[in-house]
């Protein structure tokens, strides 16, 4: 594996005696080359699973092991620098990502300069690369921000996440912000690069369509663990746990042939506060299958299917 969270936990105290469970036990890999999606409701904690992965939060308990190096429990600066070659992240909002008195020369080759030193001059050719390799043009350089579009700005934050040619891109909901109609062509350049430079990614989003166009495996995280992985493919027209089969339902899928084949389970409530959890099936609540065992044993995930894990009494 090139990154691996084994049992990795993010609790956030609330008061004196509640802790939030925002990330529980949650053990997953990415290889080289492969693109993990990770999805699931707001609130079930997959961003902060995705920020402590790389060391934005501290971590609770766990660890996380980068090419066979275990990765720092709470990181200091200087651990900032030394990852940034090899791990980049592109983050939700490119509205607020992006520094609006930079121009997108100086935002694409920041971290390029910081690592390497030398002046903007001396990487100019460097960011034109990169530029056009997102589909923009190397006459934007002496531009801000605010002169592009939602997906543009994308396509810089991109950029700059890749001109220091990182081995793993963490995607933080990239495509929730944009327009829909550029939400697909984003996906599409991302799997494109990831086939050109071959990267791995975490992709996070909660558009199961999306996610599944991009990924070799995907991921379900439901109130601060994992209750399916397994093949893309197989998870979104096979899905075993019952959440997500309920996840699938309640999103809209473009191909109208699956469409119709589609049986529909609908997702009812809502996710629960993730504070003070009890033991037993964290989908109880929801599950229209629940038994009384799963509000006493903690289902743990078990191999279902090839390559394909799921945690459920019932499976
Ligand atoms: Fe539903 Fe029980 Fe399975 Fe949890 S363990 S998903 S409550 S059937």
């Amino acid at each position: 594996m090139l990154i691996e969270a084994r049992k990795l936990r993010k609790y956030f105290r609330l008061g004196k005696d509640k802790q939030v469970h925002a990330v529980d036990d949650v053990t997953l890999g990415i290889a080289d080359n492969e693109v993990v999606g990770l999805v699931g409701e707001s609130g079930s904690g997959k961003t902060t699973f995705g920020k402590t992965l790389i060391g934005l939060y501290d971590k609770t308990g766990g660890q996380v092991v980068f090419r066979d190096r275990e990765l720092p429990q709470r990181y200091q600066a200087e651990d900032y620098k030394r990852q940034a070659s090899e791990i980049q992240m592109i983050f939700q909002d490119p509205y607020s990502s992006l520094n609006p008195r930079m121009t997108i020369q100086e935002i694409i080759a920041e971290g390029l300069l910081i690592r390497d030193g030398g002046s903007l001059d001396s990487v100019r050719d460097k960011v034109v690369y990169w530029l056009e390799r997102v589909g923009l043009h190397g006459d934007h350089l002496s531009r801000y921000p605010h002169e592009f579009s939602g997906g543009q700005r994308q396509r810089v934050g991109i950029a700059r996440a890749l001109i220091v040619e990182p081995k793993l891109l963490v995607c933080d909901e990239p495509i929730s912000a944009l327009d829909v109609s550029v939400q697909a062509q984003v996906v599409k350049l991302l799997a494109e690069l990831k086939q050109s430079l071959g990267l791995a990614m975490l992709f996070i989003a909660h558009d199961l369509s999306m996610v599944r166009y991009v990924s070799d495996r995907m991921a379900v995280m439901y109130l601060g663990s994992l209750v399916e992985v397994g093949p893309a493919e197989s998870v979104y027209f096979a899905p075993r746990h019952p959440y997500t089969k309920m996840l699938v339902s309640s999103n809209p899928e473009p191909d109208p042939q699956h469409e119709r084949a589609r049986k529909d389970v609908i997702l009812s409530g809502e996710i629960p506060s993730p504070v003070n959890l009890q033991p037993g099936c964290r989908f109880a609540g929801r599950c229209p299958l629940a038994e009384p065992r799963c509000r006493q044993e903690t289902p743990l995930l078990r191999t279902v299917a090839a390559n394909h894990l799921a945690a459920c009494h019932l499976l």
